[in-house]
């Protein structure tokens, strides 16, 4: 039976930057992917420049437009404009791509790879994971990472994660043409989807469009509605494929390790519950996954639980404020768009979330300094 230092469940953005940090390490990696080939993915490619600092490496030739501007509307008119300031703060990338790149360039450092197979059995035999795949083979492995996405099988099975997740149901289509969204500008429409909103985000030669809805367990099937949606972004053709995809979004603070296992991305249900932003959290755990295990591997520790109180402290606390905007901002869409997106500082604060400049626990402490101060005078 061969064996590897790590096997990684999943071969996305974090499955695939797990791969590549580790493998950059020096060790053994296994990827097990259950699609042949890459399909198409329904993300819209939106991610802060900042995350630079934990990319393992350059991906200049995967990003398509750098943006300037974050327009936002209500029902297609109110129009308000934020700028963002700095050099590109956010950019488009076609994440088909992302995900190619990173997966060769961890080939390069000697992963290898396993594609089209599922994992049908795990168990644990003298402190080893033992991988029974649908190929029938055997795999051993030190460690366990789970990175098989929003439709995980695995974090359940460890109880990595919330017990019951909670998803946010999406549509996702890429036209061709720009239709009237700028090229260096995203568009975030919210005041036709219930309980959620609609975005445009330009690649070179198409645009991204989705739509989220993020509380109640909201549906997307009015067609006439969301044609309409497409019409105000200037698409006339509506003979569009679409993707639909229930995304696993943050649901509270919890164990994201257990004993030589961890959950990265998606399948950590680490996705922000307010804007869809899965490809930051899915680099930050990847890194802090790889940094983890480096520490075992090398006798620095002997637990992962380093990992789980990362992610809590990077990225959790500024989701439970997310998860608590969302709550209200989808409630009362109207007024939050007022209070929220066309008060004079907000088109500022958003884009500063966006670039990774300010998180949601930055703008919620701002909020509530701010009332204090009022309420005392
Ligand atoms: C419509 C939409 C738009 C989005 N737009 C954005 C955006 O603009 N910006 C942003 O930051 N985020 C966006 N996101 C979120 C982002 O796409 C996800 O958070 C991100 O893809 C998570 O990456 P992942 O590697 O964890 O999961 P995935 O990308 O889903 O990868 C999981 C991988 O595991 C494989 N797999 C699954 N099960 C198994 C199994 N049993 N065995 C082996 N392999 C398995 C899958 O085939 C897949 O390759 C969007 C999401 C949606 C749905």
């Amino acid at each position: 039976m061969k064996e590897f230092d790590i096997i990684i469940i999943g071969g996305g953005v974090s499955g695939s930057s797990t791969a590549l940090n580790l493998s950059k390490k020096g060790y053994s990696v296994l990827v097990i992917e259950k699609e042949k080939v890459q399909n198409i993915k329904p993300c819209a490619g939106g991610m802060a420049s900042s995350m630079k600092q934990f990319l393992p490496l350059d991906i200049e030739t995967v990003i398509e437009s750098k943006i300037r501007n974050v327009e936002f509307t209500w029902k297609a008119s109110d129009k308000v404009i934020a700028d963002l300031s700095g050099e590109s703060p956010f950019w488009i990338i076609n994440r088909d791509k992302l995900d190619l790149l990173l997966l060769d360039k961890a080939l390069k450092y000697g992963t290898e790879i396993l594609r089209p197979a599922t994992v049908e059995k795990i168990i644990k035999e003298s402190n080893k994971w033992i991988i029974h795949c649908s190929n029938k083979y055997k795999y051993k492995s030190e460690f366990l990472v789970i990175a098989d996405g929003s439709q995980s099988k695995w974090a359940g099975h460890f109880n990595l994660g919330p017990r019951r997740p909670r998803f946010a149901n999406t549509i996702a289509l890429r036209l061709k043409g720009m239709g009237n969204i700028p090229k260096d500008s995203v568009r975030f429409e919210f005041g036709f989807v219930k309980y959620g909103f609609a975005w445009a985000f330009p690649l070179k030669e198409n645009v991204n469009i989705g739509l989220g809805t993020f509380i109640n367990n909201s549906l997307l099937e009015d067609e006439e509605k969301n044609n309409k949606i497409i019409k105000s972004f200037g698409f006339e053709d509506l003979s569009f494929k679409k993707i639909t995809k229930k995304l696993r979004i943050w649901n509270g603070f919890h164990k994201l390790n257990g004993d030589k296992v961890l959950a990265v991305g998606d399948a950590a249900s680490l996705c922000d519950p307010f804007l869809a932003e899965g490809i930051r959290p899915a680099l930050i755990s990847s890194f802090y996954a790889a940094e983890s295990i480096d520490q075992c591997l090398s006798r620095q520790t002997d637990n992962l639980n380093y990992y789980s109180k990362n992610i809590n402290n990077e990225w959790s606390k500024s989701m439970a404020w997310g998860r608590r905007i969302a709550q209200v901002f989808y409630r009362f869409p109207k007024t939050g768009y007022q209070l929220g997106v066309k008060r004079k500082t907000a088109p500022k604060r958003i884009a500063q979330i966006l670039s990774g400049e300010m998180s949601y626990e930055d703008i919620a402490k701002r909020v509530i300094k701010r009332l204090l101060t009022k309420s005392e005078n």
